[in-house]
């Protein structure tokens, strides 16, 4: 049997050169608990050394929906990526 990592792995990623979320930084810089650091599955969520801000890496999104549920403050903007781009799960 095939190690969840694994599959993960073959997943296929068509990138847009826009990001499909965006970070209100005003409202997320007010958010103590930051769970997007912790709730996303793939770790895409970091702290910028140099600013201190929230940093997304949006181009490894699994489209899991986590961290727009996760952020109650509604610092987030999400939506799915365009037609055609995103991510193409190779074992469902
Ligand atoms: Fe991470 Fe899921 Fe949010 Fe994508 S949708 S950034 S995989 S928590």
């Amino acid at each position: 049997m095939m190690d969840p990592a694994d599959k993960l792995s073959l997943d296929v990623f068509k990138n847009d050169q826009e990001s499909h979320i965006n970070i209100n930084q005003e409202i997320c810089r007010k958010c103590d608990l930051k769970p997007c650091l912790s709730i996303c599955p793939a770790g895409l969520y970091s702290i910028s050394e140099e600013t201190g801000e929230v940093l997304i890496e949006y181009t490894g999104c699994l489209e899991c929906g986590s961290c727009r549920v996760a952020c109650t403050s509604g610092a987030l903007e999400w939506h799915y990526p365009r037609s055609g781009f995103g991510v193409q799960y190779r074992y469902g």
